[in-house]
């Protein structure tokens, strides 16, 4: 009798109609919707429409993790650093790599389904800001969406990897980059853009998921007025900019990932700093909708409401980190809420079918910028002077409080998991010299400040990351967990009582969800910023992450300063009993440099060499030439050296990704650049051996 009563209800989804979750072979509306309930797969970015990348898995749990154990591992094939979300789906896992690449492997054994190579001409790495990353995918409809560092959108077969379609989402001729994975909305597929510090318009565009045709697009700063405003409230926006902001494109862009409630049908995505950097080179005012969170409606993409985290930013404080939507009870309340852990360093919690502020509180230490928020508004209440046209030391730096890195909600806990970094500082100099130059970076950022601040900085104490469990209610941290290096990855939520995390020192670890105790830990050998996430195959669960140091963390924590490990690119899959073992191959420069050339170059020109490297070649090469995601040029043959204006203006080795700066740069200042070359690669030598 007992055996017919479950039969039946075995057979209940059947007769009700409804696809089991691992029946069904196609992604569509309603199982993107009940994602929650599909246990097995990962089929979403946050692995659910709110994004808590929460999973209801618990075979991996606090009793069992210890013994976790490496399953399988599969290089990447690069030394770049990786930054995707693998999704699953019935036993296939998809994921991204450097350069766009989209590989689909067998999520149960790491074997190559199939490799798509979009073949991101390399030269486009002149307008990355941050290393040639991809953040993720989409499935819908038996397609797999990719957005490329070269502004495609594409939809390949799930099952073959060919292209089904191809949209261009900007214009090839202007600086606009794509990191982040495409969301999905009722049919449509989603995606902004990057190029913030170079001087273009930020919009997020809607393609026919089927098509590929373009259904809307909204920009997020106005356009030139004599040609009329595209929007009431981009005609709004233009009164809070002043000059001629339209003539640097104005920045504004969303660079990470479009959120979206299918319930309110809204569409929530945050926005970059303005161009440039410093608030009194752009003439003041708040640049809306620069530094904000914005919903738009899914059907049409029009404005329904925006919140600026930073008005008139003026520190690079980007507001494009992970939107989580969750439903809380707020003062006796139940509110519908979207909340975020702002590069500024508070933490939001919005109304999220109305922007209404409801409250927000530093979760870092140090916050120097501002003193608090206003309690009514959210308005940030800044602190005085810090945005005049001189320069100033401020915390967090532009790397922020908090990154793109992805966090985590439990609803078994009530508490969001992200990576904080407390006491980053930077000296801010706007540049009285600053002119828009639409073929170079635009910061803003005076190159020839030497003054007492950059002292003061390098006095102060040093900044710590730290794995935070924020009460959003109670808007304070449950518990926090340090760890040796700044940088922490995504986090992972289970319903094991886990929190996993990654960090730059290669170790990916498992925290106990309600109390923060490190119950298990893996050596990577490789930095990890990607999210770990997790799966299901034939009943077994898998943990996934993608491993290998670049990115933004690169800029200001470069491998070889304090505990970052650079490495070879990998997935790697755990579960319980899996022995698989790594052996990372040695990778990174144990010894000093050895000088291969000398300089005869004046000290002056070896500090204006400082100051370019510092300004153009940072981004991928390091600050002061250490490391950075690419080679570290400290380590460079003569042939190199000698070579340095072939490379560096005629573009000798574009094809590898350095392409060419002489629209910005020319011989005597490459040539000042080489000398500054030479000569770190003495000072780190001598430093190295007086230690
Ligand atoms: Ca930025």
């Amino acid at each position: 009798m007992l055996k017919r009563q479950v039969s039946a209800w075995a057979l209940l989804p059947a007769l009700l109609g409804l696809a089991s979750c691992q029946g069904s072979n196609t992604v569509d509306d309603a199982k993107l919707r009940s994602a929650d309930q599909d246990t097995g797969n990962w089929l979403m970015y946050g692995r659910t429409y709110d994004d808590h990348r929460f999973s209801p898995l618990n075979q991996v749990n606090e009793q069992t993790v210890g013994k976790l154990g490496l399953a399988w591992s599969r290089e990447m094939g690069t030394t770049r650093g990786l930054e995707a979300t693998p999704l699953v789906e019935n036993g296939v896992l998809y994921t991204t790599g450097s350069w766009s690449v989209v590989q689909a492997l067998d999520a149960k054994t790491g074997e190559v389904r199939w490799t798509y190579d979009p073949k991101v001409p390399r030269e486009r790495a002149y307008f990355i800001c941050c290393d040639v990353v991809n953040r993720g995918l989409a499935l819908y409809q038996g397609k797999v969406y990719v957005a490329t560092l070269d502004s495609r959108l594409i939809a390949l077969d799930e099952k073959t990897g060919s292209v089904v379609w191809t949209a261009a989402t900007a214009d090839p001729s202007k600086p606009y980059s794509i990191t982040s994975a495409p969301r999905i909305a009722k049919g449509l597929v989603v995606i902004g853009n990057a190029a913030g510090e170079y001087g273009a318009r930020g919009y997020v565009s809607a393609y026919d998921a089927e098509t590929g045709k373009q259904a809307w697009r909204t920009y997020t700063v106005p356009g030139d007025p004599s040609k009329g405003f595209e929007s009431k409230a981009l005609e709004t926006a233009a009164k809070s900019w002043s000059g001629e902001y339209w003539k640097t494109g104005g920045g504004g862009n969303p660079w990470e990932g479009v959120a979206y409630d299918p319930a309110l049908d809204l569409l929530y995505f945050g926005t970059s700093n303005a161009t440039a950097w410093y608030r009194a080179l752009r003439g003041g005012g708040d640049s809306l909708y620069t530094a904000s969170i914005l919903a738009v409606r899914a059907s049409n993409g029009e404005v329904a409401w925006y919140f600026q985290t930073t008005p008139g930013d003026n520190f690079d404080y980007d507001a494009t980190q992970p939107l989580v939507q969750a439903d809380l009870t707020i003062g006796g309340r139940a509110r519908k809420v979207i909340m975020q852990a702002n590069k500024n360093g508070f933490f939001y919690v919005l109304d999220r079918e109305t922007g209404e502020f409801i409250s927000g509180a530093p979760f870092v230490s140090g916050v120097s910028w501002a003193t608090g928020l206003d309690p009514k508004t959210g308005r940030p209440l800044e602190t005085p002077g810090v945005a005049e046209m001189k320069p100033v030391l401020v915390s967090p730096g532009p790397d922020g409080g908090h990154n793109w890195n992805s966090i985590a909600f439990s609803p078994a806990t009530g508490l969001v998991y992200l990576a904080a970094k407390s006491g980053t500082q930077f000296v801010h100099a706007p540049d009285p010299k600053f002119k828009y130059n639409p073929d170079s970076n635009n910061l803003g950022l005076d190159p020839t400040y030497d003054g007492p601040l950059n002292a003061k900085m390098v006095s102060m104490p040093p900044a710590k990351g730290e794995l935070v469990a924020w009460d959003p209610v109670k808007q304070q941290a449950a518990w926090r967990v340090g760890y040796p290096s700044l940088v922490g990855g995504g986090v992972l939520a289970t319903a094991g009582n886990l929190v996993f995390q990654g960090r730059a020192d290669g170790i990916l670890a498992a925290y106990r969800a309600t109390d923060g105790m490190q119950l298990w830990q893996f050596d990577a050998g490789t930095g990890i910023m990607a999210p770990p996430m997790t799966y299901t195959v034939d009943g077994t669960q898998y943990l996934s992450v993608m491993v290998g140091w670049g990115g933004s963390p690169a800029l200001f924590n470069a491998p070889g300063s304090g505990t970052v490990k650079p490495g070879y690119g990998r997935i790697l899959t755990f579960t319980l009993g899996g022995a698989a073992t790594l052996k990372p191959p040695a990778y990174g420069h144990p010894d000093p440099p050895v000088p291969v050339l000398t300089t005869t170059a004046p000290a002056p020109v070896v500090h204006e060499g400082g100051m370019l490297f510092n300004t153009h070649c940072a981004g991928c090469h390091g600050i002061n030439a250490v490391a950075g995601p690419l080679p570290d040029l400290r380590y460079s043959n003569k042939a190199t050296l000698e070579g340095i204006e072939d490379i560096v203006l005629g573009g000798k080795r574009a094809s590898l990704g350095m392409p060419s700066f002489q629209k910005i740069l020319d011989a005597k200042q490459v040539h000042a650049i080489q000398a500054y070359l030479i000569t770190r690669t003495r000072e780190s030598a001598k430093q190295v051996q007086s230690k």
